[in-house]
C-alpha cells in the first residue's frame, strides 16, 4: 500500500441530481481524506485542456460539452492506494457494465453522464490536480 493523492470530480450530472452529499459519504466510508474541493463551472476551453488526452476520441468534443453543461465538483482525495481506491468506489466506466454498489452502477445515466471522474495512474494525477488545484489548496498545506 502506498499513500496517494487523487484527482476526483463530481461530475455535472451528479451535481445537478443532487447527489452529491450521497457520494462523499462514500468516500469517507472507505477512509479517503478529502483534502481539497471547490465547485467550479467549467468554460469548453478548460474541459478540452483537461480531458486533452481524449482529443482523438469521437466523443471528445461531446464529452466538454457534457462537461461545462453545469459545475462539477473536483476534489483531492489522499490515502492508501487512493487511486484503485476512489477507481473501485466509481466502478466501470459505462454503467451497463458497472459492478452492483458502485457510484456509476447506482447514479449514472450513461457511458457520458457517468457522475464521477477519477485519475487512472499517478502520472494522470500528476497533471490532473494542479490543473484545478495549487498547492496553498490542498490541506495539510
Ligand atoms: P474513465 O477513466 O472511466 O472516466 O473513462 P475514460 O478515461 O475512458 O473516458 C473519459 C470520459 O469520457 C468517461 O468518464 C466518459 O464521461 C466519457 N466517455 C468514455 N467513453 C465514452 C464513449 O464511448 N462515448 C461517450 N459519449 N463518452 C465516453
Amino acid at each position: 500500500m502506498t499513500t496517494q493523492r487523487t484527482l476526483a470530480i463530481i461530475k455535472p450530472d451528479a451535481v445537478t441530481k443532487g447527489v452529491v452529499g450521497k457520494i462523499i459519504t462514500r468516500i469517507e466510508r472507505a477512509a479517503l481524506a478529502i483534502i481539497a474541493a471547490k465547485l467550479v463551472h467549467m468554460t469548453l476551453a478548460e474541459a478540452r485542456g483537461f480531458y486533452i488526452v481524449h482529443r482523438e476520441r469521437p466523443f471528445y468534443e461531446s464529452l466538454c460539452a457534457f462537461m461545462t453543461q453545469g459545475p462539477c465538483l473536483p476534489m483531492v482525495l489522499a490515502g492508501d492506494d487512493a487511486i484503485r481506491k476512489w477507481r473501485d468506489l466509481m466502478g466501470a466506466t459505462d454503467p451497463a457494465k458497472a459492478a452492483a454498489g458502485t457510484i456509476r452502477k447506482d447514479f449514472a445515466a450513461s457511458i457520458e453522464a457517468n457522475a464521477v471522474h477519477g485519475s487512472d495512474a499517478p502520472e494522470t494525477a500528476a497533471f490532473e490536480i494542479p490543473y484545478f488545484f495549487s498547492s496553498f489548496e490542498l490541506w495539510p498545506r
